[in-house]
Order: structure tokens, then sequence, then C-alpha cells
């Protein structure tokens, strides 16, 4: 299968790298990345790092992409012990490529290794891993406006054992996909669904963390909002089940009038995206008013109905910004579904990619070099 293999120096942890030799040549490659679509593709290597509580991190490596052998007692299998990482590589103007706030991600994979019981995986590391995969298929990353290559960082118990208890094995793993633009059609609002039956995530538990256990649980409700003609749902919280938490997947924010931005305040049950907190600094840069605070579905709605409230964005790596036109729930529509994209969401959404793109100045060092 193998043949070169290289070892490369990492700040703590040495890469052994095989590459494939089963690698699409250019011209499938080119095909695929004509129009990638969004996580159907993948590139042809992979990262793997093994933990073991007696040995810590070790053997890293860049191998070919392909299928992982796992024991069908692994305990994540059984009891959902996985956490994950979304962000992207971009090509720049110049044929470099970068990726954004990596270390962000970093940290809230310890966070969620933490919340998980799965064990930490250093920072360097984690950029490491990132720059390995990047730099092997580094012609796997898009050039066409608004395109990337998605990196998807991901950890599981591997552990053979069906007792409950933290796994004392387990794997990290970097896999990678090239992406289209997320609206091919241009960017086009979409309407959200109220879910006032299911919740995402409740006090104390792993709302905070991004494990793939709270998408599991999003799943049913995210087919009622397709049922009900809408393209997210929208949780709420699950004390008073009257103030927004986030969509399945994504963060949000309201606008008001006066051009005050709100958001739900972390409340320990919402996840905290990158893309949220790059969205209050750019916003507080221009000088809006950026609140953090409890936010109910009601004033939303009452805001929308009275004009205070006059546009309404959903945010996270995949779609960056996407403008809310409606938000509809059992026997009510709040807003109008054909309105266009709101002014400030829209600016938004091009500052962020401009500076991702590379076409703008970086002045807050948001930007990794990665090849
Ligand atoms: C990943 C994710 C987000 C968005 O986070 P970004 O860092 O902006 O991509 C929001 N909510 C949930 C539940 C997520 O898993």
């Amino acid at each position: 299968m193998s043949t070169l293999t290289e070892k490369v120096q990492a700040s703590s942890l040495q890469f052994r790298a095989t590459r494939s030799t089963a690698a699409r040549v250019a011209a499938e490659r080119e095909a695929i990345l004509a129009d990638p679509g969004f996580g159907k593709h993948f590139t042809d290597h992979m990262v793997s790092i093994d933990w073991t509580l007696e040995r810590g991190w070790h053997d890293a490596q860049l191998k070919p992409y392909g299928p992982l052998s796992l024991d069908p007692a692994a305990s994540v299998l059984h009891y959902a012990q996985e956490i994950f990482e979304g962000l992207k590589a971009y090509r720049h103007q110049d044929g470099s490529i970068w990726t954004f706030r990596p270390q962000a991600n970093a940290e809230r994979l310890q966070r969620s290794a933490r919340r998980l019981a799965l064990p930490e995986l250093p920072t360097d590391i984690f950029i490491e891993s990132i720059r390995q995969l990047v730099q092997a298929d580094a012609d796997w990353v898009p050039s066409a406006p608004e395109t990337s290559l998605y990196l998807r960082p991901f950890m599981i118990a591997n552990e053979s054992f069906l007792g409950v208890r933290s796994a004392q094995r387990a794997a990290y793993y970097v896999i990678a996909s090239p992406a289209g633009p997320y609206f091919a059609k241009g960017v086009a609002p979409v309407s959200i669904w109220l879910s006032t039956e299911y919740a995402r995530a409740g006090k104390g538990g792993t709302g905070a963390a991004k494990c793939g256990g709270n998408y599991a649980a999003s799943l049913l409700p995210q087919r009622q909002a397709y049922d009900n003609g809408c393209a997210q749902v929208l949780f709420l919280d699950t004390q008073e089940n009257k103030y927004l938490e986030e969509l399945g997947g994504m963060n949000v924010f309201l606008v008001c009038k006066d051009g005050t931005l709100l958001t739900p305040e972390l409340s320990g049950s919402i996840l905290e995206g990158v893309t949220r907190s790059s969205i209050i600094q750019l916003a507080r840069d221009r000088g809006h008013r950026v609140q953090e605070r409890k936010v109910s579905a009601q004033e939303w709605r009452d805001g929308f109905a009275s004009g205070e409230i006059v546009e309404a964005f959903a945010c996270g790596t995949a779609a960056v910004i996407t403008p809310i036109a409606a938000l509809k729930g059992p026997g009510f529509v709040a807003g109008d579904e054909n309105a266009p994209a709101g002014e400030l969401t829209m600016s938004l959404r091009k500052e962020l990619t401009d500076i991702q793109y590379g076409r703008v100045a970086d002045r807050h060092g948001w930007l990794t070099r990665l090849a």
C-alpha cells in the first residue's frame, strides 16, 4: 500500500508519514473540486494519534485515508464517548493556505475532552496535526471563490470494554473534505423552526462540549424543522423553555433597529462558537453595541412584529453566516419568509470572509499559515 516514509519533527511529537499509493490523479481530483458539495468527498490522507493511560499521546501518523478498525466492544460505539472540531483551510490569491483561529478550536477540543472524560490534546499537537494533513493534501484546497478545505479533527474512546467508566484508550484523527460555496446560488435567507417539544442540551449536560451525542439529540427535531418547511431547528433553554439557546449546529444573533446585536449569553449549555466570538469582535470594532444576555423567543417574535428587531442570522464555520428571514413554530410565523438578507448580516459576513480569504488586513492576528 505505502511507499514513501519520512519522519517529520513536530514540537512535541514525531509524525510518521506514509504517502498514499492510491491518491487520486489530478484529473479525478479536479473533477471533484469543480463541484465538491459539503462533506461528501475526502482527501487522500488522514492523521491519527493514539493515546493510552500509560503512554499518553503517541504514534502520530500521517497516512492514507481509509477505514478504521474498531473492536465491536469499543466504548465509543456503546457510550458515545466522542468529541470533534470543525475548521477550514482557505487558499489565498497568492496560492498560500491559511486557517482561522486554530488555537480557539484546540482549546475548545480540550474543554470538550474534559467534559467527556477524554484525554486533552495539547494545542501545538492539534495545530501540527492540521498542518501535516493540509501540507500533504495541499492540492485538495480549492481556489474558486468561497470554497475551502473543511477540516474535521475528532477523538474517540476505543478501549474494548463494556464496563461504564472513562476510557483508558483513545484515538484522535483528522480528516479533510473539500467544500464548495455553502450557498451555491448566492446567500439565501432561511426560515427556522422553534422546537418547543425537544431540547439539545440541559443544565449540567454536554451542551457546551462539541460532541456527537448533542447532534444525535438534535436530529429528530431537525427533521421536524424540515417537515415544517424550515432549514434549521432552534432550541430553547430547558429550565424555563423560554430563552433562545442555539440551532442544532449554529449560534444565533438578532439585530435591533438601533444597531445593537443580541446573542444568547453562554449558558453552560450553548456551544461557544469561534464564528460567534469573531462576529462579536468585528461588530464591536465597528462601534455596535453587542449584548450577550438572555433573549426570549417572545422578545424575538414581538421585535420582528414591532420593527424593533430588524435582522436575524445564524453563524458557524460551515456556512459562516446564514440570514434568518422568519422564525416559525407551532401555530405562528414571525418575520417574512421571503424577506431579503439583512444589510448588517451581509456586511459582517463579507468582512469575516474577507479576513479568512486574505482580502483585507488580519488586524486581530486570526490567521495561521499552513502551507
Ligand atoms: C460547532 C458548533 C457551532 C459553531 O461553532 P463555530 O466554532 O463557529 O464553527 C455552534 N453550535 C454547535 C452546536 C456546534 O457544534
